[in-house]
């Protein structure tokens, strides 16, 4: 039997028109599901006709969270495109990367980013369309909209069709665009609906970044799966997020976050008087929570729904239930009904309780590929179907998760990962730069931070301050190293590869 993907908005469109759907918050625009309903089939026509998107396409976005993405992403959906967007804290060449990888007809973006959007297509040097969204009725997109009437093409969606690309740096380097099928998306919503209780009822807020699965995936794509609303920020905003959530009138049932979001609302004079009592779920991950953190919030009463996800598996692959937050504090859960979980040596091998190996991970929500690379697919799977997910974890006699460390090499600053070869890449690009690692170090205000260690040529003249500029205008801010240590040379293995664990650390 081969399964079709059914529309969600023009379900909801026909079986509840009035319910509330979207409220953007920076432009104060709310849409009922039939007005959402509209604006995504508008939108789809727009793509279809003036854009000249099909089956198949990519479509690429590049702005911060706001309604006409949501509606775009699912303006895609309706016509079969396939959707990149595409993290906007990316400097010009990474942007570059990303569109000559997934070939996009078209490219939207709102106006702070005109100018990175027009130098990044420039560099990869073929035509892509650029089209400028949520500025208001002035806008390309929004009059694209106003002028769209007319027939859609019927589409038949299957299943293990890629619906959205999210590019993830990974151990080569260069990002790689995981595909979110969607099949995967539908498991998701159900995933997140059993573990997170979302009904049509409920009203979430989404604050962590569309580009990533934080955002559109927990719980935004679930509640708009299950009929009910969601809140989107444009951005995290402490104050902003914290009075949202408490605000009562609000109404907020539903709210995630990454470690460092909560522990900057805890920061505010205001948290002291915080009431958290009417909120169903406020869920953290992305990072590894403190158990100070953790044990802050339960103070307030809030019980962390802890989980563990990546983009891979189109989020949440564990989740602690809410009664156990407490008695398994730093545990990100049980794996969510639709996946199952183990931890394994390096050859598969099924480990027994308390010993530490690697999680890997199967089941429906686990991506079925990376765009246009099949080897490096491949390599990310073990015999049947297992996901390796590079984390160091262990599983208690009960089942429950612990993520111990990661094996790939990568770090998290503020939520967003770092691969250090991509920061090496930049810096090797450096005249001077004889030799260089990164490593992430601890940071109070974000988790971890990069430092360069490079061994420099005599004559470059190399500074903190260059090479910290250097990586700025070569790679996205939070990528770039905040200190920079010159060496007389890195410690190497016996193969000759750099010992980074032998690197400072304080
Ligand atoms: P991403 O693909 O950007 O979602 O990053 C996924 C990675 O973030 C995982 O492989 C983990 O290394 C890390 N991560 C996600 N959730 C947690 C968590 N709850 N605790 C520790 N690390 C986490």
């Amino acid at each position: 039997m081969s399964l079709m993907a059914f529309d969600w908005i023009a379900k909801h469109a026909e079986a509840q028109p009035d319910a509330p759907a979207i409220h953007d918050l920076l432009s104060d625009r709310r849409y009922t599901y039939a007005e959402l309903n509209d604006r995504v089939d508008r939108a789809a026509l727009f793509l279809y006709e003036r854009c000249g998107v099909s089956q198949g396409d990519r479509i690429a976005l590049l702005m911060h969270n706001c309604s006409d993405m949501v509606e775009l992403i699912f303006a895609a959906w309706r016509i079969g495109a396939i959707c990149v967007p595409m993290n906007w804290r990316l400097a010009v060449p990474e942007i570059a990367y990303i569109i000559g990888d997934c070939q996009p007809k078209a490219l939207f973006h709102t106006s702070e980013f005109t100018e990175n959007a027009a130098a990044a297509v420039k560099q990869y040097g073929q035509h892509v369309m650029l089209v400028e969204a949520a500025d208001g009725q002035k806008c390309h997109y929004e009059g694209g909209l106003r002028a769209s009437y007319g027939n859609l093409p019927e589409v038949e969606h299957g299943f293990e069709d890629p619906w959205v690309i999210l590019y993830t740096s990974g151990t080569t380097g260069r990002p790689k665009g995981a595909q979110i099928t969607y099949a995967m998306q539908l498991f998701n919503a159900v995933n997140c609906m059993v573990a997170n209780r979302i009904t049509p009822k409920s009203h979430g807020l989404c604050v962590l970044p569309l580009f990533h699965v934080g955002g559109l995936c927990v719980y935004l794509s679930p509640l708009l799966h299950a009929g009910g609303m969601n809140t989107i920020m444009d951005q995290f905003d402490a104050k902003v997020m914290l009075n949202l959530i408490t605000d009562r009138e609000v109404g907020m049932t539903h709210a995630l976050g990454v470690p460092t979001n909560f522990l900057f609302m805890s920061q505010l004079p205001e948290f002291k008087d915080a009431n958290f009592d009417h909120l169903e779920c406020v869920g953290v991950g992305g990072a590894a929570p403190s158990n100070a953190l953790l044990e802050t919030y339960a103070r307030k009463g809030v019980l962390f729904e802890h989980a563990w996800g990546m983009t891979e598996t189109s989020s949440i692959g564990t989740s602690i239930p809410k009664h156990m937050a407490l008695e398994k504090i730093g545990s990100c859960g049980l794996p969510v009904l639709h996946v199952e979980c183990k931890i394994a040596d390096e050859d598969g091998n099924t480990l027994p309780p308390g010993e530490v190996g690697e999680l890997l991970i199967r089941g429906p929500t686990v991506t079925n590929g990376y765009w246009k690379l099949p080897e490096a697919t491949a390599q990310a799977f073990l015999p049947g179907g297992w996901f390796k997910t590079g984390d160091a974890a262990r599983v208690d006699e009960d089942g429950y998760y612990y993520i111990v460390d990661r094996w790939k090499d990568m770090y998290i600053s503020g939520g967003e990962n770092v691969y250090p070869l991509e920061v090496e890449d930049a810096l090797y690009r450096l005249n001077g730069v004889a030799e260089c690692a990164v490593i992430g170090v601890p940071d109070e205000r974000w988790g971890e931070v990069g430092r360069a260690f490079i061994v420099a040529e005599a004559s470059a003249g190399l500074t903190e301050a260059r090479v910290i500029a250097h990586c700025q205008e070569q790679l996205a801010r939070y990528k770039a190293p905040k200190s920079v240590r010159f060496l007389d040379e890195l410690p190497h293995n016996a193969t000759g590869k750099v010992t980074k664990h032998l690197l400072p650390r304080d």
